[in-house]
């Protein structure tokens, strides 16, 4: 992985709806960085798999199929635009479509796949190559940048986190039919399946700094990171 030692990266790890994509949105927006939801390509891909019908008759992911389907799948952002960077299909604008409850049902089984892992990992280090970059997700500070600027482990409580994402989709989906308690129980499923797969489960990096966002707001957590960056990192 080609670093140069004045590149700021700063990881961000966590559970399901921590708080992680607020968080990276505010600092990219405040340093100047490129954000990277990497949760958004895994989205993207799963996306793919149930447009494709890559399923078998149980109603699992056809592995063999989606293995075979990987090279069709291009995953980009558009980084024009003066918003956040927009996750991409094949040059097709999906924001809006990988975060259904069908998505929700399936990410972490694509993610638990090997070929699907090592091509976005790839994606993301040639999207993060020569920028300052804030990055997303689950294995950042472990497997795709080991060597980040700065870790952050986000954490806070499930009820809390049910809640917050429960509100999120409720805000673009007015007939949402799920419960908070639906919420709640595919966030906790998709914790079990991310923290005991076999390939880069989600753990917290051993230099990662936990921050616990039950009590704080967004704005809270924000400055507390600025203050972590600035005292943590040679480049600020
Ligand atoms: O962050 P978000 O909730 O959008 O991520 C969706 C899913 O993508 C996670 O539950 C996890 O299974 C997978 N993921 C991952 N590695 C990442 C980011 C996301 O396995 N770096």
């Amino acid at each position: 992985m080609a670093e140069k030692s004045e590149q700021l990266i700063i990881a961000i790890d966590g559970y399901s709806s921590c708080g992680k994509s607020t968080l990276a949105k505010l600092l990219a927006k405040s340093l100047n960085l490129l954000f990277i939801d990497t949760g958004a390509m895994y989205r993207a891909v799963t996306f793919y798999v149930i447009e494709n019908n890559l399923f078998n008759e149980d109603g699992e992911i056809n592995t063999a199929a989606l293995e075979a389907h990987l090279p069709l799948i291009n995953v980009s952002f558009d980084t024009n635009s003066s918003q956040n960077p927009i996750i991409l299909l094949n040059g097709k604008n999906i924001e809006k479509e990988i975060r259904t409850i069908e998505v929700n049902a399936n990410v972490s089984k694509v993610a638990s796949n090997s070929l699907v892992r090592k091509k976005l990992v790839a994606e993301q280090r040639k999207l993060a190559q020569k920028v300052d970059v804030v990055l997303d997700g689950r294995d950042i500070g472990t497997v795709v940048f080991p060597h980040a600027s700065i870790k952050f482990f986000l954490t806070a409580s499930p009820d809390v986190r049910a809640q917050r994402r429960y509100d999120e989709l409720k805000q673009t989906n007015a007939k949402l039919i799920e419960t908070v308690e639906d919420v709640k129980a595919n966030l906790i499923e998709r914790d079990y399946l991310d923290t005991n797969r076999s390939d880069s489960p989600l753990i917290k990096a051993a230099d990662a700094i936990v921050i616990d966002n039950t009590n704080l707001s967004a704005n809270e957590q924000l400055t507390l990171a600025l203050e972590l960056v600035n005292s943590n990192t040679k480049s600020n």
